[in-house]
């Protein structure tokens, strides 16, 4: 049903187009025109969405890829090795996310060519997910019709399916000490330094519990060891799938910072900024009916579990259209030795055309 040498060869193409985060002009008009030649009604929006709309029978779905890809990500070389694709080392594949757009390409490409009736499709290929989900957040989710989708953007066996997600909250803190030469007059200084080391160790951090989790990542500050440091920039972050244990440790990091402070009479600027909402798919949700009734078609083992990330899928989600993400088979993500089995890319591309078919046939 699916044809491996066109997906393969689909794929090699998109990993060849240069396409970082905010550069995917060239990759977003060869998808434009890739949807056009299947028949879909194409929009591109502001920040570069690509945006495809094909007609069908039933219940619409969305199908959802992001074009961008991360550092390093230029001039990618893929390299075939038996059943894996993998870059030559000096970059990232680029199979998160084109895997997952070149399955939803040849999906519908399969169904053409076999007289297969698909469901009426919303396809978003989005812009700048890798860089705070930006493309996502830009969609006018008044132009789609389904109030359901699949992501394809996730690894793990193929079979896995992300049904829940944190909340993420980013934290950025200014500390203002006081300046002094270190050596002549230490006592007329307050070191942000110090003020940084006291608050962090007051703050709750790493595995919070089973939902939470925060991390100080970015330290920065000091310009001289014979000065007293006035100030320190920290940058950390918050992820929770409830949204009241979140509020609970932004709040505990916040105060940590300003007891610090206030132990030495200095300052600090805090700001929070909400990156993502949480989202959860209740067990009996039809959208899950609809993965397992497809997975049992072609004979894969469905997993359904929890993601610590986020992804397209939680915007999609906090605008009301529940989307899961399922897996494209992709490995190593984010790393130069990112790689991915071909059969298991064929094999996702299997699931999700069960899918849908089972979806246009109105039996799930
Ligand atoms: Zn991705």
């Amino acid at each position: 049903m699916i044809d491996e040498q066109r997906l393969v060869a689909c794929f090699l193409e998109l990993v060849r187009i240069d396409s970082p985060s905010r550069h995917e002009q060239a990759i977003g008009d060869r998808l434009a025109q890739m949807l056009r030649a299947l028949g879909a009604r194409v929009e591109r929006d502001a920040i570069g969405n690509v945006f495809g709309q094909l007609d069908g029978q039933g219940e619409a779905l969305l199908l959802n890829a992001h074009m961008d890809t991360v550092v390093p990500g230029e001039g990618v070389q893929p390299v075939r090795e038996g059943g894996l694709i993998r870059s030559d080392g000096r970059t990232v594949l680029g199979g998160d996310d084109k895997s997952g757009v070149a399955i939803v390409l040849e999906v519908v490409r399969a169904a053409q060519a076999q007289g297969i009736a698909l469901p009426p499709l919303d396809i978003v290929f989005s812009v700048q997910e890798e860089v705070g989900l930006a493309g996502a957040k830009a969609v006018d989710m008044t132009r789609l019709r389904a109030r359901q989708g699949i992501g394809l953007d996730a690894g793990g066996p193929v079979g896995t399916a992300v049904v829940s997600a944190p909340s993420h909250d980013r934290l950025e803190a200014d500390i203002h000490g006081v300046a002094a030469h270190a050596g002549g007059e230490p006592e007329k200084g307050v070191s942000a330094i110090e003020v940084a080391a006291d608050a962090i160790c007051h703050m709750p951090l790493g595995r919070i519990d089973e939902e939470t989790t925060a991390n100080i990542g970015i330290i920065s500050g000091g310009q001289a060891t014979n000065i007293v440091c006035d100030r320190v920039e920290l940058s950390g972050e918050a992820r929770s799938h409830s949204a009241a244990k979140l509020a609970t440790q932004v709040q505990a990091m916040v105060a940590a910072l300003e007891q610090a402070a206030a132990r030495r009479g200095v300052s600090v600027d805090v700001g929070v900024s909400h990156e993502y909402t949480a989202y959860s798919l209740r067990p009996d949700d039809p959208l899950l009916g609809l993965l397992a009734a497809g997975a049992a078609e072609v004979g894969i083992e469905p997993a359904f579990g929890p993601t610590g990330g986020g992804s397209d899928a939680n915007v999609f989600n906090a605008a009301g259209i529940r989307v899961t993400n399922i897996s494209t088979g992709m490995d190593r993500v984010h790393t130069t030795s990112e790689q991915i089995a071909v059969a298991d890319m064929v094999r996702a591309a299997e699931w999700l055309l069960a899918c849908l078919r089972l979806r246009a046939q109105g039996r799930a």
